[in-house]
């Protein structure tokens, strides 16, 4: 069973498949080496991206992210100003200390492989590195692949489906669910609400009060991407020039506190979801929620309706409204991961945005009193119209359309939360029947469209 910190991972952007997965591989494969002794033994790294690492590599970050993680650095950890420091120095002096402590010659150019050629059978976010002695005999090799959201899986867990991509904990949940239909037995049986269950299983991994940490911890850094967001100004990096906006917007609806326009909200929902959005494309600190191309939708929803401008601890703790928002949504994000997919590579952007929206949907639904069924309704409303929504990031950056599309589906969100709590009763279409919808149209959907950069607005916006 995953933990709602699976789902909400503090690290840097742009994006979580292309930029958190691959710093976390590199340094996962040169942990191996040291724990065989290789490392002491090693003179070259050579770092092949392939696929969708490699077709939008460049723009998303994943070469930088990749030197990263060969330094050591974790993206939980990882400040921008540095990663920006060591990514140069990298760069200039031709030079890496891997892990810190080996020091080899290294040349981005040659040692960094974008092969787009290669499109891997078991995920389209494959890694492999290679290790050489100084005979440049190959010492060492490793595959892994970028699954979406940060997180990451071998070949032997791709191939095996009973262990596939499972988090391995000592601890198993109380409560496992595998689907929404379980979750909500789960809920009749004990009497309790979504977030109850949720909490159940997370009780079974730590301490309630370390949970409460994590949920403050997660918001915070949520906030505060709000928070850098609205401060920002200028044009974001990568060479499309597109020009920040969420500052001069928020700016704009501060000056005119009186407008009683009924659409405000629309405003404020965007303006919180691009700030995190352009945070996020600027290589900022954010939260995959659940990935970084996502990340503005649910901190934009639970800015407007749980935290406003005065929000206090307490309101992140497992029974205040920020906790309970967030473990309903990381429950309805742990479905989406077991029974289809977090990657825009491998389901489009239904995987990112359309997840968010419906992890968002069933949050605020929840907050607003929603039973079980009613939430289950909310966030199935919010897939369902998502589904077929493509990936086609122009100039392989995380930019257009990634951030007004998280503004979109903050506002979808909250439209699909309202229509679960005023209708009451059955509805026809289940969240499982939409997930594996999802799934499907993912599977079928042509790779052009899927985080490649080879179709759609990529290939229709002139870049300048
Ligand atoms: S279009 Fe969607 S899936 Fe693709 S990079 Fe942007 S946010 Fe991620």
């Amino acid at each position: 069973m995953f933990s709602v910190f699976d789902i909400f991972k503090i690290g840097l952007g742009p994006s979580s498949s292309h930029t958190t997965g691959p710093m976390r591989i590199a340094k996962r494969t040169l942990l191996e080496a040291q724990n065989l002794g290789l490392l002491a033994k090693t003179a070259r790294v050579l770092v092949e991206l392939q696929g969708s690492l490699a077709l939008t590599g460049i723009g998303h970050g994943s070469d930088r992210a990749a030197i990263l993680g060969l330094l050591g650095h974790e993206p939980e950890t990882v400040e921008k100003s540095q990663a920006d420091l060591d990514i140069e120095k990298a760069f200039e002096t031709k030079r890496l200390l891997l892990l810190g402590q080996y020091e080899i010659a290294f040349d981005a150019k040659n040692d960094i492989d974008f092969r787009g050629d290669i499109i891997p059978k078991l995920h389209p976010n494959g890694m492999k590195i290679y290790l050489f002695d100084k005979n440049a005999e190959q010492i060492f090799t490793r595959i892994f692949y970028s699954t979406g959201g940060g997180f990451i899986a071998s070949e032997e867990q791709l191939l095996r489906p009973t262990t596939n991509d499972i988090v391995k904990r000592g601890k198993k949940a109380q409560l496992p669910f595998t689907s929404a239909a379980e979750l909500l037995a789960h809920c009749a049986k004990t009497n309790g609400n979504i977030d109850d269950v949720v909490r159940i299983n997370e009780d079974s991994l730590r301490p309630r009060a370390q949970t409460d940490a994590g949920l403050l911890a997660v918001w915070q850094a949520m906030n505060s991407s709000i928070e850098r967001g609205l401060d920002a100004v200028g044009i974001l990096p990568g060479g499309l020039k597109v020009r920040r906006r969420a500052s001069s917007l928020y700016q704009k609806m501060r000056e005119n506190p009186l407008s009683q326009d009924l659409e405000r909200l629309f405003d404020w929902l965007n303006i919180y979801a691009m700030a995190v959005n352009e945070e996020n494309a600027n290589g900022g600190r954010v939260v995959t929620a659940p990935t970084n191309g996502a990340a503005g939708l649910i901190p934009a929803l639970i800015r407007y309706y749980c935290a406003g401008e005065g929000w206090n601890a307490g309101d992140c703790a497992a029974t205040g409204k920020i906790g309970r928002f967030l473990l309903v949504a990381a429950g309805i994000g742990m479905i989406y991961k077991q029974r289809a997919s977090l990657s825009g590579a491998e389901m489009g952007c239904q995987g990112e945005v359309g997840v968010a929206c419906s992890m968002g949907a069933a949050g605020l639904c929840a907050i607003w009193g929603g039973t079980p069924a009613q939430i289950e309704h909310a966030a199935e409303i919010a897939m369902e119209h998502n589904l077929g929504l493509t990936c086609d990031p122009v100039g392989g950056l995380v930019q257009i359309p990634c951030i007004e599309r998280n503004a979109i589906g903050a506002v979808k969100a909250a439209n699909a939360a309202r229509l679960a709590m005023i209708d009451v009763g059955d509805h026809k279409v289940t969240l499982d029947q939409v997930i594996e919808t999802m799934r499907q149209t993912g599977l079928d959907m042509s790779s052009k469209y899927k985080e490649t950069s080879q179709g759609g607005l990529a290939v229709n916006v002139v870049e300048c």
